[in-house]
């Protein structure tokens, strides 16, 4: 006989995780699981040899949901913040220079040129029109300013979130911010604070205190420590190591209390079934895609249709002396006129304490993304030699890494392409015919952990009112 349960979340990432947490925490008897035999999707913290390293995210901008969670399971003490004011830095012919980090800043600085700044004094006094249709990121930018902010800052930005192409890039479904405030007041510079207060407004409120500031942020033992956190307090909620092959709908008539999906399993003793009440897909959108075809093949259309750009994370740990780089600050990105295959390079030990051993620093570079598919075709070997000699220029490191650790993500990061939001709006309206189906991850609101955890919070939020009612 089947295992029932009220909830069934499929994927343990932060966004299964955090769901399931939030369920089991509203009383809903929840059972979370996940194909590989460790729960955590793409977060994984590594120690080795001394060094703490990441093999997916560096970090995370903190917000009132992750810090109730935080709160919740004891993890505030532990949790380490970035300094705010540590500078970033870009690559420009050839040197690091500092980004501007306000809109005065980058009247003065000498990144951009007479153009590019009046355009942004343009954008302050007059007033534009977005276009009815989605625009990308790239056609934004150069109807709006320059070729050479969309070059030198934007496109940087940009691999800095999604590794993703501008050109490709749907403004309104990846910065919906910058959409908004221009919808709103014709301008972005006076329309983004608004359109900021706005959003933040229909966020959910944590119920400790007022709301966070968004500081970069991990935690003494990595990110990892919030994913223990999460798996110590679901406890046997949790299995590892049990893929879903297959969902089917179950007739429950009108019961709102009746097992609508029967969910086929399969784990290394054979195959099982659970027959839940309510479902929450956490997993990638082509996994939940092809589960949900036996539904609606129009899922897999919807949902299958969003690319992914893949990423390999390469760490590399150098003696101090051997660099003649400060290494003070965030780190640095890369524009893709520059010809790297660097999209970006982040100093840990500089931002977080325990990240290396005494006298060694830890870097971390991102390669790869959806503009240089081709480079994660190199073994990891190849990764970390040729980061090393391309980085080893800039910062000044006159000798080989004493430590290297290489992680490639095939399809790390969904594209929020032209035609997302759309697609997004196909994906609500197709689940509307299946009662009792969620999605969580990082392709709704954002691939952040943050905006995961509250999408999270959420969906587990929509579950237990439709138990109430
Ligand atoms: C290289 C990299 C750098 C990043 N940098 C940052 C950063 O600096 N800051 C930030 O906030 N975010 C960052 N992110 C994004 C963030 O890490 C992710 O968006 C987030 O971790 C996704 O979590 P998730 O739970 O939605 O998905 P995932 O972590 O992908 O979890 C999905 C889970 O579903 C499981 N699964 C798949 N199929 C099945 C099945 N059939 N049955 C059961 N289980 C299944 C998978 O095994 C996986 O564990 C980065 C991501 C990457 C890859």
């Amino acid at each position: 006989m089947s295992t029932q349960v009220q909830a069934l979340v499929v994927g343990a990432g932060v966004s299964g995780l955090a769901t399931a947490y939030a369920l089991q925490k509203a009383r809903v008897n929840t059972l979370v699981v996940e194909a590989a035999a460790r729960p955590g999707g793409m977060i994984r913290s590594v120690q080795r040899d001394g060094y703490l390293l990441e093999c997916g995210p560096q970090s995370f901008s903190g917000n009132s949901s992750i810090t109730s969670i935080c709160t919740d399971l004891g993890l505030l003490d532990e949790r380490l913040l970035a300094d705010p004011r540590a500078p970033r830095f870009v690559l420009i012919n050839g040197a690091l220079q500092e980004v501007p980090m306000n809109p005065l800043m980058l009247l003065a600085s000498p990144l951009l040129r007479g153009g590019t700044k009046r355009a942004i004094l343009r954008d302050l006094v007059g007033r534009s029109q977005a276009p009815e249709h989605d625009e990308s990121v790239a056609s934004f930018i150069r109807r709006k300013y320059s070729d050479m902010l969309l070059d030198r800052l934007v496109g940087p930005f940009v691999s800095g979130i999604y590794a993703g192409d501008p050109e490709k890039l749907s403004l309104r479904a990846a910065f919906p911010i910058l959409h908004e405030a221009e919808i709103a007041s014709g301008s972005i510079l006076r329309g983004i604070f608004p359109a900021i207060k706005s959003r933040a407004a229909k966020r959910p409120k944590g119920p400790k205190g007022p709301r966070e500031r968004p500081t970069l942020q991990t935690f003494s033992e990595g990110n990892e420590m919030l994913i223990k956190a999460l798996v110590l307090n679901l406890g046997e909620h949790l299995r590892c190591g049990v893929e879903v092959t297959g969902i089917e709908l179950l007739d429950s008539g009108h019961d709102a209390k009746a097992p609508r999906f029967q969910v086929a399993l399969r784990n290394q003793q054979g195959e099982d079934t659970v027959e839940a009440e309510r479902l929450v897909l956490a997993v990638p959108t082509n996994v939940a895609g092809k589960l949900l075809s036996t539904l609606d093949e129009r899922f897999e259309q919807q949902l299958g249709g969003i690319e992914y750009a893949g990423v390999a994370v390469v760490s590399l740990g150098y003696q101090k002396k051997d660099v003649s780089h400060s290494l003070e600050g965030f780190g640095f990105l890369v524009p893709r006129s520059s010809g790297l295959n660097d999209l970006g390079t982040v100093w840990n030990s500089s931002l977080f304490p325990g990240r290396a051993p005494e006298g060694q620093a830890l870097m971390t570079s991102f390669v790869g993304g959806a503009t240089n598919p081709g480079a994660l075709q190199r073994s990891e070997a190849e990764l970390a030699e040729t980061t090393h000699e391309e980085i080893a220029p800039l910062l000044g490191i006159s000798k080989d890494p004493v430590f290297s650790n290489v992680t490639i993500w095939p399809r790390a990061l969904p594209q929020y392409n032209l035609g997302h939001t759309a697609r997004l709006a196909a994906l609500e309206q197709l689940c509307n015919n299946f009662s009792g189906l969620y999605f969580a991850g990082n392709y709704l609101n954002g691939p952040a952990i943050g905006t995961c955890v509250e999408q999270a919070m959420k969906v587990a939020d929509e579950i237990r009112v439709s138990f109430a009612n």
